[in-house]
């Protein structure tokens, strides 16, 4: 089987053949720490995670690299307006950012590099722009000159012309044409600067990207993702800017876009003012939920965001926890024609995700899998199998529930009679078993899906 991946450079699914062998090297565009994040964000975050981990499922070596914009004129203006440092604003929501990334179940990156960390690589790549005829200065900054790059608007498939008609008018009436992109701001009063050739200042924004993908990877890498609002002009840029001062072409093989997650029919956005951050979703939902919502869409198809959308993907979500605790107390005949769906679903699983990492897909196949397990008995082995088998999967996912400990039958047992009795209201007898359970170090939770037994 071939992993095919849909190619925003070439507009066609390809083969996934990374440049060396079993090794890919990946770049995402990371946040700009100014704020907290939003679930927009979030989408994309999460769908990269799940792409990484797929491809170490393949088998595939996956260096996962994402930046950390840390110096930006959206940190400066938020600094002013608190009265605060850009440095502390950008390591405080820098901070922010990890707690949102772990609370997410996003553990997939390899590296977080910060821009500033960076600034070293940044002047000496402005520099090769300058020496091989790219870059020009002005009286605020650098410049790169995007009539020398003649493939600008290779990526967003526009036509140079095209670009430089429907720039707006330069503020800066030094550039030589309006959609000439920055490589370096000269400092303005109350702004963090870095000393550079070019008098002090700060780099740009595409810049950075570059500066931090050479140092890990070279001129010339796998996959770099992001959402689709980057693939004009911020990732055309870096294109340009590698391409251009390395000779060597394609900057990356293959670039991936996920689109938008919409709220009422209009994306999510800071400027806007409709966003839910991170956090203020993970105080409604939980992870999985929230990884289950954006797994029920491929990631090149926009998502809407509503509290009924969410609420249905978790009533779908309980559906396959409900199996997984379900057969974790599976006690009855062996059945041949478990292991035979097991093989069956795990192609299905990967014939899907091989065409695009279309996860939809691959979950219709495991609701397949959930009815026709249902139809059989199975034994105690069967239902190992199973969780092994969907374990394997969550490892992709990461939306499923497990439950941690072991509960022998006996345990089990009692909890199912104690049930019983909370059902025909004989709540004396319920609290008498759950004595007895406590005593054998058993806790029951009741939840609104049923008891959940926990070791004390
Ligand atoms: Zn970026």
């Amino acid at each position: 089987m071939t992993l095919k991946v849909f190619n925003t450079l070439t507009r066609k699914k390809e083969v996934f053949e990374p440049l060396k062998g079993k090794n890919v090297n990946m770049f995402v565009c990371g946040p700009t720490v100014y704020d907290y994040s939003h679930i927009g964000h979030a989408k994309t975050y999460v769908q990269f995670d799940v792409i990484a981990k797929y491809l170490r499922y393949r088998g595939y070596d996956v260096f996962y690299l994402q930046n950390i914009t840390d110096i930006d004129d959206k940190i400066i203006k938020r600094a002013n307006e608190q009265s605060q440092k850009a440095e502390r604003v950008a390591k405080r929501f820098e901070e922010e950012y990890y707690k949102d990334v772990e609370a997410l179940g996003i553990d997939s990156v390899d590296k977080y590099a910060r821009a500033t960390d960076h600034i070293k690589q940044i002047v000496k790549q402005i520099k090769t722009l300058f020496e091989k005829g790219y870059a020009y200065e002005t009286s605020d900054g650098v410049y790169f000159e995007i009539d020398k790059f003649k493939e600008y608007g290779k990526l967003s498939h526009q036509p140079l012309d095209k670009i430089k008609e429907g720039a707006r008018v330069a503020v800066n009436e030094d550039k030589k044409n309006p959609s000439d992109f920055s490589l370096w701001k000269k400092q303005k009063p109350k702004e963090p600067y870095w000393s550079s050739p070019w008098e002090k200042g700060r780099p740009g924004w595409h810049i950075e990207d570059t500066a931090i993908t050479e140092t890990f990877f070279g001129s010339q890498y796998d996959l770099h993702g992001g959402a689709v609002d980057l693939i004009f002009p911020h990732h055309e840029s870096e294109i340009a800017q590698m391409e251009a001062s390395s000779g060597k072409k394609p900057l990356v093989k293959y670039w991936l876009h996920t689109a938008f997650l919409n709220i009422e029919k209009e994306k999510m956005a800071k400027s806007l003012g409709n966003f839910l951050t991170i956090r203020e979703a993970l105080s409604k939902w939980n992870t999985k939920v929230l990884r289950f919502f954006y797994a029920s869409t491929h990631y090149r198809t926009p998502i809407e965001y509503s509290e009924k959308n969410v609420n249905q993907a978790k009533n779908a979500l309980e559906r396959i926890n409900e199996f997984i605790r379900k057969v974790s107390r599976a006690d009855g005949k062996d059945n041949k024609k478990v292991r035979e769906l097991i093989k069956k679903t795990s192609d299905k699983f990967e014939k899907h995700m091989d065409d695009d990492f279309d996860i939809p897909q691959a979950i219709a196949a495991l609701y397949d899998f959930i009815r026709d397990v249902n139809k059989l008995e199975i034994s105690k082995k069967n239902g190992e199998e199973i969780i092994e088998f969907l374990k394997k999967i969550n490892s992709v996912l990461g939306f499923m529930t497990f439950e941690k400990e072991k509960v022998p039958p006996s345990i089990m047992k009692l909890v199912e009679e104690r049930e019983q009795y909370r059902k025909e209201k004989n709540f004396a007898e319920a609290d008498k078993v759950r004595a007895e359970l406590k005593k054998k170090g058993y806790y029951v939770d009741d939840t609104a899906q049923g008891p959940v037994v926990k070791k004390l």
